[in-house]
């Protein structure tokens, strides 16, 4: 078990998340047709596919690189909301790793939150109004925990990642306040939201390459 995180541990990360949210792409546009235009699953597979391979064509890659760089290309793959906001996670969480050349428990739990950060500070989202940010604010409180019970990295994203699960699956019962989800007011509720789903899946799939 690894006890830290390096380069090409974050490359793999970021093709493992690639490879789950395409493998999801229908479920995730399913689940955008129910409140939104159902173009979240294309939107996410485009713009992780790209992510992936600039990331995989990185000369000397640092860890602030391979993020960073995923950010930058989410942010100029799609339009829309996903590409801003997903982007915004990727590109905040960087800004955390300036020189650091493996990642410990404590900088998952700093880079998650200044991810969630940066997609407040673009979105305006707050917990509860059924978006990304109720799969995320929750995880950062996860992983904050793990620092403080001295948790294994492994067991850090482990703990992370069912914390995101729940929270997408905790959507289904609000009402949307941000997004196109939120012109259909009350009727919203009863379907999980496609970007808090999404951004489960992501930290799950990077929970997942630790493993391996
Ligand atoms: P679009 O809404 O432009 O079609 P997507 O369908 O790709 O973009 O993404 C929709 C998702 O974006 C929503 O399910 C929600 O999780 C997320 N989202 C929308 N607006 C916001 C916001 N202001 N803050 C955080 N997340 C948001
Ligand atoms: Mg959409």
């Amino acid at each position: 078990m690894s006890k830290s995180i390096e380069p090409q541990q974050s490359i793999n990360a970021i093709k493992a998340m690639a490879a789950a949210i395409s493998e999801q792409q229908d479920y995730l546009s399913a689940l955008d047709t129910s409140v939104g235009d159902g173009d979240h699953g294309h939107n996410m597979a485009k713009a992780m596919q790209d992510a992936a391979q600039q990331v995989i064509a990185l000369k000397e890659p640092s860890l602030e690189m391979v993020w960073r760089t995923t950010g930058k290309a989410i942010q100029n793959s799609v339009g829309g909301a996903s590409g801003l906001l997903f982007g915004a996670f990727f590109t905040g969480a960087s800004r955390t790793l300036k020189n650091k050349e493996a990642l410990t428990v404590t900088d998952i739990a700093d880079m998650l939150l200044a991810g969630l950060s940066n997609v407040q500070k673009r979105g305006r989202a707050k917990p509860g109004h059924k978006t990304m940010v109720d799969a995320l604010a929750p995880a950062v409180t996860a992983a904050q925990t793990a620092v403080d019970n001295n948790l294994s990295l492994v067991n850090t994203l482990q703990q992370v990642a069912t914390t995101a699960m729940h929270g997408a699956e905790s959507t289904k019962n609000m009402v949307a306040k941000r997004g196109r989800a939120k012109f259909l007011g009350e009727r919203s509720k009863g379907f999980q939201d496609a970007g808090a789903t999404s951004m489960a899946i992501l930290l799950t799939a990077w929970a997942n390459s630790s493993k391996t």
